[in-house]
C-alpha cells in the first residue's frame, strides 16, 4: 500500500529498524550520511536502495529540512555507491518514490538505484 508522504516520520518502519540494526539488510556502503543495502526484491540484477540516515519520509521532508551536509552527503553516496558498483560505464538509473502517487511503501526516504541490464525506456 502506497504512503502518505505528508504523515509524520515513522520510526517502526523498516528502514529505521534496519537502521537501528534490528533487522539485517544485504548492506553495500555505509558512512555517516547514508546506508546502501540490496533490496530484498531485485528488480534488476543490480537493486540497491540507499537511504539516508536521518529521519526524512520521503524526498519532500529531505529536500525541505535536511542540512546542506546531509543533503551533499547523501548525493556523493548514492553516486559513491554507484561507482563502486561498476555501474557508470554500462550505465543505471536511479529512482525515488514519493507518496501515493508515486507508488512509495516504505515510509523513510529511499533512492533505488537499478543497473546491470539495459533498462529500456523511463516508464511514467
Ligand atoms: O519505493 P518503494 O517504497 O515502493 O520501494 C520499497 C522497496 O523496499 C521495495 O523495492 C522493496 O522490495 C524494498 N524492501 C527491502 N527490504 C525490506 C522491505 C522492503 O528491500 N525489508
Amino acid at each position: 500500500m502506497p504512503i502518505d508522504a505528508t504523515q509524520p516520520y515513522d520510526d517502526t518502519n523498516v528502514f529505521a529498524r534496519i537502521l537501528r540494526g534490528e533487522l539485517p539488510c544485504r548492506r553495500v556502503y555505509e558512512d555517516e550520511h547514508a546506508l546502501a543495502f540490496h533490496d530484498i526484491n531485485p528488480q534488476a540484477p543490480t537493486h540497491i536502495l540507499v537511504i539516508p540516515k536521518g529521519r526524512y519520509v520521503s524526498w519532500d521532508d529531505f529536500s525541505a529540512q535536511a542540512s546542506d551536509a546531509a543533503i551533499a552527503g547523501f548525493i556523493r553516496a548514492v553516486g559513491l555507491v554507484a561507482r563502486e558498483q561498476g555501474l557508470v560505464a554500462p550505465g543505471y538509473r536511479l529512482l525515488a518514490n514519493v507518496g501515493q502517487h508515486g507508488h512509495q511503501e516504505v515510509p523513510h526516504l529511499h533512492v533505488h538505484l537499478f543497473g546491470g541490464r539495459p533498462l529500456g525506456p523511463m516508464l511514467a
